[in-house]
């Protein structure tokens, strides 16, 4: 640290100063602080026990992988490809890698990898982590955020993606989510998609010239996308169009009533949105979001369905699949939103305040010690008493403990309960019973 700082003498202003400016975090990105943490460490908590609970296990890929591994599986036409949001680079051996933008390319990859289609059906695969894309920042969209994803891989029933979407409900709900909104669609099987599409060429092609240019670019290549424009000049265009659940056949159909049938029974609300379409390729039958209402214009949480045909499109066995991902970064948002009661962080149970040079080492020692059972902070030079107990209220300590050469003399500490004042002393082989007794 020392030989740190004497570099930054060395350094004319002009320098210091554009050295400070960029030692700052990269637009789009931001610390968890730790007071933070808890948060994070709540959401993930809840969503861990629900999906352990009901059978789905954690897989964590690799947080880059071959770009093929994410342009083979999101489609040529997905945004994430056409607008370029992909963190793509070369590496030593003139490979290019991406660093994951989503989940589920990743973990798709690694289930063909491990030949997992062997395991009984279904497999449930859960992940965690960052995910990164190269989005314009904004509140609740950020160029690395995190994601929980959750794949239920095997089977082709709609009792499948209910309990796809139920897990999800579950976990919101757990964490003391309100204001949700679930939206739940269809696109139909290939074929539908593909009539869909084609009606879409044709009725567009026609105003092509009224569509903001995204859309123009997204109807070259996949125009069910220009349904998801942000642009009011294409919803009042696309408002006239049929919807996508116009076009889906008979068994999409019957899948589709399959679904909301069992959501009714479980008394999971949600609302029919007939236009409904996700921004990746692989999607087929059920598409779903969870919005909420009051997190401003990134108010989607969470987007998932099924994409019978993905694993086979990256060169696997044929394998049905639904999946989703949420944010935490949006959820944290909606849940400060709702000003749901959320964990704060938890108290150090101890501070140890040496009052003389012997005491420095002995509290150090008896710290290791009590530290197999509770957090335990000490100072680390001899203090007096006003000066150490004033770091231990900072510190957020619900007990301080002194020792000198009087409790050394007598086996104790005295023991001071911070908030209230009481004070009391405690020999030092009965202060970890005392502390458990108390805390
Ligand atoms: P998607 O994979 O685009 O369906 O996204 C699934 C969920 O991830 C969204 O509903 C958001 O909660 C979250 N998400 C996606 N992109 C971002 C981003 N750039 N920043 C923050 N959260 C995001």
């Amino acid at each position: 640290m020392g030989c740190f700082i004497a570099a930054f003498l060395f350094l004319s202003p002009q320098v210091l100063n554009s050295t400070v400016m960029k030692l700052q975090a990269v637009k789009g990105t931001f610390d968890i602080l730790p007071e933070e943490q808890s948060k994070w460490r709540f959401v993930y908590e809840v969503a861990q026990r629900v999906l352990e609970h009901a059978g789905v296990q954690e897989l964590s890929p690799p947080i880059f992988e071959h770009s093929e591994v994410f342009t083979k599986s999101v489609g040529e036409s997905a945004d994430l490809v056409v607008q370029k949001e992909m963190y793509s680079f070369t590496d030593l051996g003139g490979r290019s890698l991406t660093l994951r933008p989503e989940f589920t390319a990743g973990v798709m990859r690694a289930f063909i990898e491990h030949g997992m289609q062997m395991c009984p059906s279904p497999i449930k695969l859960w992940s965690r982590g960052p995910a990164f894309r190269a989005e314009k920042p904004q509140k609740g969209r950020y160029r690395q955020f995190h994601q929980i994803n959750c794949e239920i891989l095997g089977l082709k029933h709609a009792l499948v993606d209910a309990e796809a979407i139920a897990l999800l409900y579950q976990i919101f709900s757990e964490l003391g989510l309100k204001n949700l909104l679930v939206k739940l669609g269809s696109v139909g099987d290939p074929p539908d998609r593909k009539a869909y599409n084609q009606y879409l060429r044709e009725q567009l092609g026609q105003v092509q010239d009224k569509l903001s240019e995204v859309s123009r670019e997204r109807l070259k290549l996949n125009p069910m996308r220009v349904l998801d424009s942000k642009d009011e000049g294409d919803q009042a265009i696309v408002r006239e169009l049929k919807r996508p659940l116009d076009f889906i056949g008979a068994e999409a159909r019957a899948h589709f009533e399959e679904v909301k049938s069992y959501l009714r029974n479980w008394d999971i609300p949600f609302e029919i949105d007939d236009s409904i379409v996700r921004g990746l390729d692989y999607y087929n039958r059920t598409a779903f979001e969870f919005h909420h209402g009051d997190i401003g214009s990134q108010s989607a949480l969470c987007g998932g369905g099924r994409y019978d045909g993905l694993v086979e499109n990256m060169g696997g066995p044929k394998t049905p699949g639904v999946g989703w991902a949420f944010g935490i970064e949006r959820v944290l948002l909606a849940l400060e939103q709702d000003r749901a009661e959320l964990p704060t962080q938890q108290r150090l149970a101890l501070f140890l305040i040496p009052m003389d040079d012997e005491a420095v080492a002995e509290v150090a020692k008896f710290a290791l010690g009590l530290r197999q059972r509770f957090s335990v902070e000490h100072a680390y030079t001899r203090r007096n008493p006003g000066k150490g107990l004033k770091e231990a209220d900072r510190a957020g300590a619900v007990f301080a403990a002194l020792r000198g050469s009087k409790e050394r003399e007598a086996g104790s500490y005295q023991l001071k309960h911070l908030a209230s004042g009481e004070q009391i002393t405690v020999s030092q082989t009965q202060l970890a019973d005392f502390l458990a007794a108390r805390l």
